[in-house]
């Protein structure tokens, strides 16, 4: 099956040899506290800054999930007030997760054409989507810089589920960023990194709240020494570890996918009746091709796509029956690509 999911998505085609080499030379079974463990977790968070360019200061941390990471900021780093910007499904999760655990979280909806305006807020966490999976938006490098020099007491938080490890980011632009591996990473789903900058560690230790098992405290504590407050996903940290030594680094990555996505879009603009959900091509995500067309062509699409061994992303919320969604992942391979273009122009141009 060609996997065009944006999450979870196709892993790396080397998976199946790693997840066996684990289980041979009994990584599946090590002890999180054993100096075998340390040293992969210290040689996998090395990776991840020189292949990221993440910063030496900024401390990556193993959690289960995206998902944990929206409880976690709230938990851990919102002193009492958050603001949200939103134009899709995954930025109002995030807020609704933080409105049952904050009394003052507020959101601020922009449309899917509009880029996220930037202003002065008197929030002390500011939450973004920085791409937006369920319509295929994406916010800018540069406007994440701008939120964080107009709001200099806040920390920036930014989920970058769908974007991390497949486009290049700023990590220096805000303070807390987070991204599970099931999708640009190429990996099974179970495991999430968040990595914070020394102003997020800081918030983090002067507020010591300590009442939770993913408390940034403990989490601090623990990750000084390459550990963490759990069992971790060690299989999970394995295949990280193994991915990124056959990773190029993220700026020739970013080359390819940027070269893909305008492949894509120009492919899409020739499929009769079809069109990018998202006009402005100056707020497009990349990684994740939101495409609209008449629902019966969706439902008709996908059936005939799953014959064929393509699977096709289903629309995602308020844009479920409408649209369907083409994973631009670092995984899928130029075969795939070509394979699945040849297709959709059969079966849509015929
Ligand atoms: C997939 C996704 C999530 C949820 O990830 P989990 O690992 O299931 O918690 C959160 N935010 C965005 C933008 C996503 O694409």
């Amino acid at each position: 099956m060609i996997n065009f999911y944006p999450g979870p998505s196709k892993v790396y085609e080397k998976v199946p040899q790693y997840v066996n080499e684990a289980y041979h030379n009994n990584i599946v079974s090590i002890n999180h506290r054993s100096e075998e463990f340390v040293e992969m977790s210290k040689q996998t968070i090395e990776l991840l800054k020189v292949n990221l360019n993440i910063p030496e200061n900024f401390t990556i941390f193993f959690v289960a999930s995206a998902t944990e990471c929206w409880e976690i900021v709230a938990q851990s780093l919102i002193i009492s007030k958050s603001i949200h910007y939103y134009n899709g499904a995954f930025g109002e999760k995030w807020f609704n997760y933080t409105n049952k655990l904050i009394t003052n979280a507020e959101k601020r909806h922009f449309s899917i054409e509009e880029k996220l305006s930037v202003e002065s807020t008197n929030a002390d966490v500011i939450c973004i989507t920085q791409n937006e999976t369920s319509n295929g938006t994406a916010v800018t490098n540069e406007i994440i810089s701008q939120v964080s020099q107009s709001n200099e007491d806040a920390l920036v938080a930014v989920d970058a589920t769908s974007s991390m490890a497949g486009v290049a980011l700023n990590f220096i632009a805000a303070d807390v960023w987070f991204a599970s591996i099931q999708k640009c990473f190429g990996l099974p789903a179970g495991m999430a990194l968040l990595i914070c900058s020394p102003k997020a560690i800081n918030r983090a230790i002067v507020l010591d709240r300590n009442n939770h098992y993913n408390s940034l405290v403990f989490m601090i504590q623990k990750m000084k020494i390459f550990q963490t407050t759990y069992t971790p996903n060690v299989l999970a940290i394995y295949l990280l570890m193994k991915t990124l030594q056959d990773r190029d680094a993220i700026d020739v990555v970013h080359k390819l996918i940027t070269n893909r996505f305008s492949n894509w879009m120009s492919f899409v603009d020739s499929l009769n009746g079809c069109t990018h959900l998202v006009k402005n091509v100056n707020v497009r995500s990349s990684t994740v091709l939101t495409i609209t067309t008449e629902a019966h062509m969706v439902t008709s699409l996908k059936e005939n796509a799953k014959i064929a061994g393509i699977l096709i992303g289903n629309g995602y919320g308020e844009w479920e029956s409408n649209t369907f969604r083409i994973a631009n992942f670092p995984a899928i391979t130029e075969v795939e690509i070509r394979k699945s273009q040849s297709f959709l122009l059969d079966v849509i141009n015929k």
